[in-house]
């Protein structure tokens, strides 16, 4: 199984070696929270296995993975895959957790706990050969739906950038002939569940 993180890291120790420390990437960065760190501190945090320091976390937690930094260096390295490795340590440490359920326009609480929500997820074809760690980083960033029968997701000539997972139940895809479409859509339809719950998760396209 790949673990993209111990990838990562090994990629990330070799070009802290190689970084001359001129600061270029920072330059480059468009968050406002670059004011917060060094290069000094993003480099020494590679080499630690967890990353504190508030300002360090706050720059980790906000960087987009934008990548403007990565053709601003002149020895051609990735300051994004750096801060990537960093910024992964720093979720690794969210403790497991109750996830949030919306349904409607409420939020409450699922009946799914992290940890065992991403070992669920390896189970699944799409997922299969992911690391379960992997999985556990990819929830923090996802909202788990549970939708009533009938609810839409989203119609045909929509902008909508997301990824679903059906976890329990069903959802059912419609489409009408071109000359009159206007409805295709993905709704949810009752059936039985797969698993305990009913959520739906949906993955952000800003989280990384
Ligand atoms: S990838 Fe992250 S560190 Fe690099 S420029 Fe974008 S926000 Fe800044
Ligand atoms: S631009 Fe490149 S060499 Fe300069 S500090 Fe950033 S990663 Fe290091």
């Amino acid at each position: 199984m790949i673990d993209s993180k111990q990838l990562l890291g090994q990629k990330a120790e070799r070009e802290v070696m190689a970084c001359i420390g001129c600061n270029d990437c920072l330059l480059a960065c468009p968050l406002p929270e670059k004011k917060f760190v060094t290069i000094a501190e993003l480099n020494a945090a590679v080499e630690l296995p967890i990353v504190v320091g508030q300002g360090i976390v706050q720059f980790l937690a906000a960087c987009t993975q934008c990548r403007q930094c990565v053709p601003a260096c002149p020895a051609d390295l990735s300051r994004a895959d750096m801060v990537l490795y960093n910024k992964m340590k720093v979720e690794d440490t969210v403790p497991n957790h109750m996830l949030p359920l919306q349904f409607g326009g409420t939020v409450t609480q699922s009946a799914w706990m992290l940890d065992g929500l991403a070992g669920q997820l390896t189970q699944l074809p799409i997922f299969a050969g992911t690391a379960v760690g992997d999985l556990r980083r990819l929830l923090l960033t996802v909202t788990l739906r549970q939708l009533v029968p009938g609810e839409e997701l989203c119609r045909e000539g929509e902008f909508h950038e997301r990824l679903y997972v059906v976890l329990s139940g069903s959802v059912e895809q419609t489409a009408l002939e071109f000359a009159s479409s206007s409805s295709a859509q993905l709704r949810s339809s009752a059936s039985s569940p797969s698993w305990p719950t009913s959520p739906s998760p949906s993955r952000s396209p800003r989280s990384r």
